[in-house]
């Protein structure tokens, strides 16, 4: 098992990883507030949540990773003192149900992850489904003097966790100082956040509390469902940037305040994805999604590309320009690949000696606080001697040394298996590649009586349609 060296937000120093238990791996991400779709910017965040996790398995650990989903109370402080929540705003907007608008967009995110070829993680957690555990933590915090209760609801009192801000440097000295928001009379500090508010009655979901009817503040969601399916002091949490404070702050504070054991060893944050260039502004680029990336004709993969060319604490711009970079490069991919799936491979007998330098390299640059542009210039470098390698002896051995090397390598990149479906199907003709897509579009607008049909025209045309992990598979008829 090779042991990676990550940089840790909290000590703000690169360390060698000690999971608790030797060999496997608790990864939390934050996952995405489920009130609109979400933009490129956001997936960058849960490309670099896959990469760590993948180069994690890669290396040998066992991971188990949550990832949850906020459909209740996200709020941050200004909109918990202007009484903002973002669902149920869209809700309203929308003349919608709230649960009706998350469960479109949860269902959206995860079709999102599958298109990126994200790992699914091991659970989903619903922010609605885990009000008990807030609850419970709620009461806990309160118990031990961490917590007051108001006319609105209850607070966690920040004075009574003196290691507050130590993720974020927000100390309470600074925060006191630099304090803008208007401070409401019923609380103590400024920087003190509603575990429970009982005081909105037009908020549409609500539940019953020792404190009256009312809903869960954003923050306790992640500790209580953190907590309750990987324990306390896990291994790493992932987030952006922009949850290291207050979230992540508050996390730390709820959880070790009510536990009173460690919450996290080491603390991942990705840089955001700029849409400050000339050609894309930022509101622009807010509203750039993987459709968008489809209908301007770049398939989600090079996106996933062009994320993984550049390191996670890197501030990455995006622009159409790089998409295209991204997608020459993956042509360069398609056009090895072909070659090599022409070439009647044969598996590698015994110890594999191609490729063994180049998985050497990939894995240290990996190993490095998830160096992936470094490790993909080893990609590179591997391709360039294969091609070498197939001009001299292009037979079926050396193809298939070639193929084990790029299978392990694919474990992390997650691209080459992806290309390679789509270089088989190639083959097949248009007007029914035409027909598999509109089946698709129907499929997702949950129109399954056309679906039905358009299945049926594959069908008669001597093809078989079958729904994948991996979204559609076409094949020929046996
Ligand atoms: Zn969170």
């Amino acid at each position: 098992m090779k042991v990676p060296i990550l940089y840790n937000s909290l000590t703000k120093k690169n360390e060698e990883l000690q999971t608790k238990e030797p060999g496997k791996v608790r990864i939390y991400n934050c996952g995405p507030t489920v009130y609109k779709r979400q933009h490129v910017g956001n997936m960058r965040r849960y490309l670099f949540a896959d990469f760590l996790r993948r180069s994690l398995e890669f290396f040998g650990y066992e991971v188990r990773e949550i990832t949850n989903i906020t459909d209740v109370g996200h709020l941050t402080q200004d909109e918990i003192d202007a009484g903002e929540d973002k669902l149920e705003v869209e809700a309203k907007r929308q003349k919608k149900t709230p649960q009706d608008i998350a469960a479109e967009q949860t269902d959206l995110f995860l079709h999102d992850l599958q298109s990126l070829n994200i790992q699914p993680a091991h659970k989903y957690p619903k922010a609605s489904e885990h009000i008990k555990q807030m609850l419970t933590l709620t009461e806990a915090l309160l118990k031990k003097g961490h917590a007051y209760q108001t006319a609105s609801g209850v607070y966690f009192d920040v004075t009574s966790f003196p290691a507050y801000g130590a993720l974020s440097g927000n100390t309470l000295n600074n925060i006191a100082a630099g304090a803008r928001v208007t401070v409401r009379s019923e609380k103590k500090h400024p920087a003190d956040f509603a575990l429970w508010k009982t005081d909105d009655p037009e908020h549409i979901q609500q539940w019953d509390s020792p404190w009256g009817r009312g809903y869960p503040g954003w923050h306790i969601e992640c500790s209580a469902m953190s907590l309750e399916y990987l324990g306390s002091d896990i291994d790493i949490h992932t987030g952006g940037e922009d949850n290291r404070f207050p979230h992540h702050e508050n996390e730390i504070a709820q959880s070790e305040g009510a536990t009173g054991e460690p919450f996290v060893r080491v603390w991942m944050h990705n840089r955001h994805l700029l849409f400050s260039g000339k050609k894309l502004a930022k509101r622009e680029g807010l509203q750039i999604t993987l459709d968008t990336i489809r209908e301007r004709g770049y398939s989600p993969l090079a996106f996933r590309f062009f994320v993984f060319s550049s390191h996670y604490r890197s501030p990455l711009e995006f622009s159409w320009e790089a998409m295209n970079a991204a997608e020459g490069k993956l042509n360069t991919f398609r056009h090895f690949l072909r070659r090599l799936m022409e070439l009647p491979s044969t598996p590698p007998i015994g110890q594999q000696m191609r490729g063994s330098e180049a998985l050497r390299k990939f894995a240290e640059a990996l190993s490095q606080d998830l160096n992936t542009p470094r490790a993909l210039a080893v990609v590179f470098d591997f391709i360039k001697q294969s091609n070498a390698a197939l001009d001299a002896s292009p037979d079926g051995e050396t193809a298939g040394e070639i193929e084990a090397t790029l299978k392990k390598i694919d474990s992390v990149l997650g691209i080459f298996e992806q290309l390679k479906e789509e270089i088989k199907t190639e083959t097949i003709p248009l007007a029914v590649r035409n027909l598999a897509r509109q089946r698709e579009e129907a499929r997702r607008a949950k129109n399954f009586e056309k679906a039905d049909e358009l299945r049926a025209a594959i069908e008669k045309e001597g093809y078989t349609l079958e729904d994948t992990s991996s979204g559609p598979r076409l094949a020929k008829q046996s």
